[in-house]
């Protein structure tokens, strides 16, 4: 890994993507208007984005539908587009540097997970689905002697998707993958506070052989980009990743323009129940990856602790050992593992989180505090609470933020009815030896993923998404394929000599 001073430099030499990616071409927003793309790291401004708004979301449309008609890519043969596919994972790899410094200094997250993790995980994700491509089916119904009827697997058309800032490379590449291997044209429309990734990649994409009008990636504003998108009346299916205020308004939309199907990744408070029974070291080691890992900024973040009472104390004093080995550093320095929040709002908004659970009388352990760190403010410190009851906003709503309540509770029973007394059905993890205890709880649970002896359990080719008001839909795996496509009936009937 390179050090700190090599991450300097190419951070000041960096000239980012900053205008739209529209029918193949950099194009400014058709008003000409920008926003500001700023770094949480130094609080310097990274770009002038282009602000895009309801006219290029027509424009886009309207690349992406003829590009679909014109079949240059819906038609090809799926060997022909698995290829551009693993060109892509192969360049993503071949410039993992640069769209890992992207991603750290526009969200502040630590180069290392930037590079080490992100990087590897969207070519990954490109890899697996290039590898699906000409591996995926018809079928043939059995049924009269006279007659034959093929079941097959086609693209929607046109496919938009709106993403999130935590894990820019890896989201765009959750929903691409898949609707690109497909045969569908792509509508990308990143987050306001990570337009960067998204960009260099359409760029890639081009360099891999992607034709133009195929991928469009429009930077802006949710209500100015993510509206007219979800209301387009071309726009086919819509895939969102995001808050579950924000995924309700994308039902909305459907219902008020063209029925376009919408699949839904939203917010989660993921609880982890730790039994007395398991090994507490890897226990309490994961349960600080879970929450702490991005600063807590995932959506499946284990951010409820539940923790049998017998084992309390020994836990966690060694969950606060972990912990304190997560402070916050300068996102570029190597050897940082935890960075920094997204921008001051969000930070703001963790630290209000924190300071109603002290007032509602939660106990704080350790962390609750803002730091400065290199002339930036967005750092928090990992922070534990205990003594948090059911009925606090902070066994409740998410914080998206390094903030973990602790839940004492005495039975498996009373573990399960806590874990699913939640409006988010998103992940849970399960830590026990005892394998009846792991399957019967697991069973229970009702949520998108449970984790055993581990924490948020993730693969290319597993399903990924959640139930309740984490919404519906599943991103990675051949599931998510299911979303970009529609079943088509072809009857062949003959009349017999
Ligand atoms: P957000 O919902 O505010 O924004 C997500 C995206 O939606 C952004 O691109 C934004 O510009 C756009 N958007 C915002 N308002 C919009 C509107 N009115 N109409 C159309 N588009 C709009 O969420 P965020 O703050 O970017 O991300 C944090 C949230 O995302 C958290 O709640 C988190 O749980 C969730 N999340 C979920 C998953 C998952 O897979 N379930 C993954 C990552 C993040």
């Amino acid at each position: 890994m390179q050090d700190l001073s090599y991450w300097q430099r190419r951070a000041a030499d960096l000239r980012p993507p900053c205008l739209a990616f529209i029918n193949g071409r950099f194009v400014p927003a058709a008003d000409r208007r920008t926003f500001t793309d700023t770094s949480p790291i130094h609080g310097r401004p990274l770009g002038e984005i282009a602000r895009c708004g309801e006219a290029d979301v027509e424009l886009a449309a309207r690349a992406a539908r003829a590009s679909f008609e014109s079949g240059v890519w819906s038609r090809r043969h799926p060997r022909q587009r698995k290829a551009v596919l693993q060109k892509l994972a192969a360049l993503i790899r071949q410039h993992g540097d640069e769209l890992a410094l992207l991603d750290c200094l526009d969200i502040g997250k630590p180069i290392a997970d930037a590079r080490h993790i992100d990087v590897p995980g969207a070519a990954g994700v490109f890899d697996w689905y290039a590898e699906a491509a000409d591996k995926l089916y018809g079928e043939v119904a059995p049924g009269a002697d006279d007659a034959l009827a093929l079941i097959t697997r086609e693209p929607l058309g046109v496919a938009a998707a709106v993403i999130p800032w935590n894990f820019p490379l890896d989201m765009a590449a959750w929903k691409l993958a898949p609707a690109l291997m497909a045969g569908n044209s792509v509508i990308l429309k990143p987050a306001e506070q990570s337009p960067l990734s998204a960009l260099r990649l359409a760029q890639l994409a081009q360099e891999a052989g992607l034709p133009d009008g195929v991928l469009n990636v429009l930077p802006g504003y949710g209500d100015e980009v993510g509206r007219p998108l979800g209301l387009h009346p071309d726009v086919d299916c819509l895939s969102f990743t995001g808050s579950t205020e924000v995924g309700k308004a994308f039902l909305r939309y459907a219902a008020d323009s063209n029925m376009k199907s919408v699949a839904l990744e939203c917010g989660g408070k993921s609880p982890n129940l730790v039994f007395d029974d398991c090994d507490l070291d890897a226990a309490a080691r994961r349960a600080a990856f879970g929450i702490f890992f991005n600063q807590g900024q995932v959506c499946s973040a284990n951010s409820r602790l539940l923790l049998q009472r017998s084992i309390q104390d020994a836990f966690l004093e060694r969950l606060l050992r972990e912990a304190a080995a997560l402070q916050p550093g300068n996102p570029l320095d190597p050897a940082t593992r935890s960075g920094c929040i997204v921008d001051a709002r969000q930070a703001d908004r963790i630290m209000e989180h924190i300071d109603q659970a002290r007032r509602q009388g939660a106990r704080l352990l350790c962390g609750g505090e803002r730091l400065s760190i290199d002339g930036g403010d967005c750092y928090i410190r990992p922070t534990v609470f205990t003594d948090v009851r059911t009925d606090m906003a902070l066994a409740r709503e998410e914080v998206f933020g390094p903030v973990l309540a602790v839940i004492p509770f005495d039975t498996e029973a009373e573990a399960v009815a806590i874990a699913n007394d939640s409006r988010y059905g998103l992940a849970a993890s399960v830590w026990t030896r005892d394998l009846s205890r792991a399957h019967r709880v697991a069973r229970r649970l009702r949520v998108g993923t449970v984790s055993i002896n581990a924490v948020d359990a993730l693969d290319p080719g597993l399903p990924f998404g959640g139930c309740k008001q984490s919404g519906f839909g599943r991103d990675l795996s051949l599931h998510a394929v299911d979303h970009y496509t529609h079943l088509k009936t072809t009857w062949v009937q003959w009349q017999d000599e």
